[in-house]
């Protein structure tokens, strides 16, 4: 037996985002460059209220903070539109109005329009929030977006992609549903990567959103965490992180990740706190790790991060 979660309506394709009538009086929730990019007007949204100031790799203090400042207003909506940072942060603040949510990807790589998981930082250390109110009421998968994306956003998001869906593949708790669903996202994704056809990343993202939704991430993920307190961005550290996670799982997609990875050609990356008390912080991270195919240990852990470290991951 299986249960599959998704949003009530999921819209995709080239311009759906322009095409679509926002309601007037939403609360839009996104990033500092939404309004130079050109994004408020692609999507014509009328009469609407920003919070244009959502960081990368944003904390609950932004959530609470937008529910301070716009508490006194009433809005028909939230709209987020932005990277997974913006669609985290309004996710949570909508379940927090009890306010319909519409999300709207502009990077694609983190699935957060199509998941039920919004990760914020905590006292300054990643946490995953999991809950079926959650959910976009209606998700808007535009194509459009990637056409002016920097090579360095379309890349820290597409390995994003890539490493959810083949950490999902591999998860305990997946099913035939997220199985099928994460393996023709990695190969959409791949084909985009390789074949330079961005239509097939934006595809394979939300794939990848679909399948590990409905299953979890695992080991690479559990180990990016601690990168990410330190700064380095969520994409980048997959690269390294799952590399050698899927290694120690002996996972199928091992040789096809690492090759992509190397095609992108990031910068290595390198751990500055204590590596046994990293491993200590990742083994409470419970959701990914009991979802491992195998077990791990907190040697295996420092053995891990002492592989990224040294940059033996290749
Ligand atoms: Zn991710």
């Amino acid at each position: 037996m299986f249960t599959l979660k998704q949003p009530s309506m999921i819209i995709f394709g080239n311009k759906s985002a322009q095409n679509y009538s926002l309601p007037e009086n939403s609360l839009v929730i996104t990033s500092g460059g939404a309004k130079s990019r050109g994004w408020l007007d692609y999507i014509g949204l009328k009469n609407m209220n920003i919070f244009d100031s959502v960081e990368s790799n944003p904390s609950l203090t932004t959530v609470e903070k937008i529910l301070d400042k716009f508490k006194s207003n009433e809005y028909s909506a939230i709209v987020g539109i932005g990277g997974g940072s913006s669609l985290d942060v309004a996710k949570f603040v909508a379940f927090k109005m009890k306010k319909r949510k519409f999300l709207i990807p502009t990077t694609f790589g983190s699935g957060s329009e199509v998941t039920r998981i919004s990760v914020l930082k905590v006292n300054g250390k990643k946490q995953s929030f999991h809950n079926d109110a959650l959910f976009a009421d209606v998700a808007i998968v535009d194509s459009h977006f990637i056409q002016n994306s920097s090579t360095e956003v379309i890349k820290n998001s597409a390995i994003d992609a890539c490493a959810q869906s083949t950490e999902g593949y591999d998860s305990k708790s997946g099913n035939i549903y997220t199985k099928f669903m994460c393996e023709q996202a990695f190969d959409l994704l791949e084909d985009g990567i390789l074949n330079k056809n961005p239509e097939n990343i934006v595809l394979g993202s939300l794939y990848a959103g679909l399948g590990f939704g409905n299953c979890s991430t695992t080991l690479g993920h559990a180990l990016s965490y601690v990168f990410s307190n330190e700064g380095i961005s969520h994409g980048h550290a997959l690269a390294f992180t799952t590399t050698v996670a899927h290694k120690f799982n002996k996972s199928k997609f091992y040789t096809r990740f690492k090759s992509l990875v190397e095609q992108f050609d990031f910068n290595s990356i390198y751990l500055k706190q204590n590596l046994s008390d990293a491993a200590n912080l990742i083994q409470q991270d419970r959701k990914h790790l009991d979802n491992n195919p195998k077990n791990v240990s907190n040697v295996d852990i420092v053995n891990l991060l002492t592989i990224i470290n040294n940059e033996n991951v290749f």
